[in-house]
């Protein structure tokens, strides 16, 4: 069997722009795709980064020279051009975007023709193609078509979704859209269902000159300030390409991303008793303890948004999540999703008649740490085998990497990175004490396995 060496991450294809990501690179990958799902119209779209427009025509030349037509979607969220991919049919689709990364990144998103990244075998079979980089020649080259901006339906698909429009009207929205290109989504939305929307860094610039491009609470001072000095209901926060969404309350407190996620699972329970909720193995009990309460039916995947996606799928579940401020809602469409998000936590704010700080109170309260414990790329399998040894007949997961259930108090995980030098460890306890007691244990525990 011929090895070829994997482009595809946890997160797409994704490097540094002009050197491992081109735009022979991006001209490959669009005939890979081109060759891959023949005769279908691909969508192609991209964030605002400085390389994008460059990868785009790359991509853009690649799937036109196999005899596939184009629909170029120009700038758009990569939620925004899945639902498209989804809608359309006969169609597949590539996402120009590096999310969260710096802006010397760039990289790669491949759809599938159900709106969701393409599974693991179909990444294999591109990568060969890429690998091999021999086409077939196309004697009668595709249509591009200029479809940019044309986003309506997508707006029509979440209006749906939104459960009372006239409570709307009276809330004040502020929204950080980090120069990223959500900012042609959520702020727009919000001001047609009649919120009053202030806008920061809501100008699309591929060099991110307002903060970081990743919606962390260190990045987050400047709309937390500006919730409080406008006394706004809300502060809505996305990643570059709009596909996460994390929640300042009305204190103006930024809140954990699962604690929003325990939230819309505890709102969508209640209506939709026994539903599958998908989560992957690294997720707070905040929510394991909602979905036990409300009778729904908690199932874990590996970490990654593509195994959360086609786990929804797979079990017909009502809603999935990341503690990353990712929100999966089926009936919308099974991938993360930042606006969606927005949407589901004004209806929670509406249907309850009261703040978020409040509503995310009544909820469970854990105290969790998450640590990096550098370790070489080779090192990894090493590190994980002598953790299953040492800690063989304790072990309650090997789904992604170690977990360990401390019965009664809380969890530890160790898990290989995907994408860094180093391992993962995820602790979590009902109280501080617990949490230390379980960190003093595993903590020795893997820093002895990666010597
Ligand atoms: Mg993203």
């Amino acid at each position: 069997m011929l090895m070829v060496p994997r482009l595809f991450g946890t997160n797409g294809i994704r490097g540094v722009a002009g050197t491992e990501i081109d735009a022979g690179l991006a001209f490959r990958v669009g005939s890979a795709l081109g060759t891959l799902l023949p005769k279908q119209r691909v969508l192609i779209g991209r964030d605002g980064r400085l390389s994008s427009p460059m990868l785009l025509e790359g991509v853009a030349a690649g799937v036109l020279a196999r005899g596939n037509d184009v629909d170029d979607r120009g700038l758009i969220t990569t939620p925004a051009l899945e639902f498209m991919v989804k809608n359309t049919p006969h169609s597949a689709g590539i996402m120009i975007t590096a999310s969260h990364n710096p802006p010397e990144y760039n990289g790669f998103k491949v759809v599938d023709s159900d709106g969701i990244e393409i599974p693991r075998a179909k990444e294999e079979k591109m990568e060969l193609l890429i690998h091999r980089d021999r086409w077939r020649a196309s004697y009668q080259p595709g249509r591009r078509i200029i479809n940019e901006g044309r986003i309506e339906s997508y707006f029509d698909g979440l209006e749906g979704q939104v459960l009372v429009r006239d409570a709307i009207q009276s809330m004040k929205i502020v929204i950080d859209t980090g120069n990223g290109v959500a900012a042609l989504t959520t702020p727009t939305l919000l001001r047609r269902l009649g919120a009053r929307v202030i806008g920061i860094n809501d100008v699309i610039d591929g060099e991110f000159p307002g903060r970081n491009s990743e919606p962390r609470p260190e990045n987050l001072g400047a709309l937390s300030n500006i919730v409080r000095e406008e006394k706004a209901d809300l502060g809505i926060a996305h990643d570059g390409d709009g596909d996460r969404a994390i929640f300042v309350d009305e204190t103006g407190i930024v809140q954990p991303g699962d604690r929003t996620l325990a939230l819309v699972a505890d709102e969508l329970l209640r209506n939709h008793p026994r539903a599958n909720i998908v989560t992957p193995i690294n997720t707070s009990m905040v929510v394991s303890e909602i979905a036990k309460k409300r009778k729904g039916n908690l199932i874990l995947t590996k970490v990654g948004s593509i195994e959360v996606s086609r786990t929804v799928v797979k079990v017909g579940a009502l809603l999935g999540g990341e503690e990353n401020g990712g929100i999966f809602y089926a009936p919308h469409h099974p991938v993360r999703d930042g606006t969606m998000a927005a949407v589901l936590v004004v209806n929670a704010i509406i249907r309850n008649g009261r703040p978020l700080s409040k509503l995310l109170d009544r909820l469970p309260r854990f105290h969790m740490v998450k640590e990096k414990i550098p370790c070489k790329e080779e090192a990894k399998d090493h590190a994980i085998n002598m953790l299953r040894a040492s800690l063989k007949g304790r072990i309650s997961s090997t789904l992604d990497g170690i977990r360990v259930d401390v019965e009664g108090r809380g969890w530890a995980l160790v898990r290989a990175s995907g994408t860094e030098p180093l391992l993962r460890l995820y602790a979590e306890a009902k109280t501080e004490d617990q949490l230390q007691e379980i960190l003093d244990e595993f903590r020795p525990l893997v820093l002895n396995a990666v010597k």
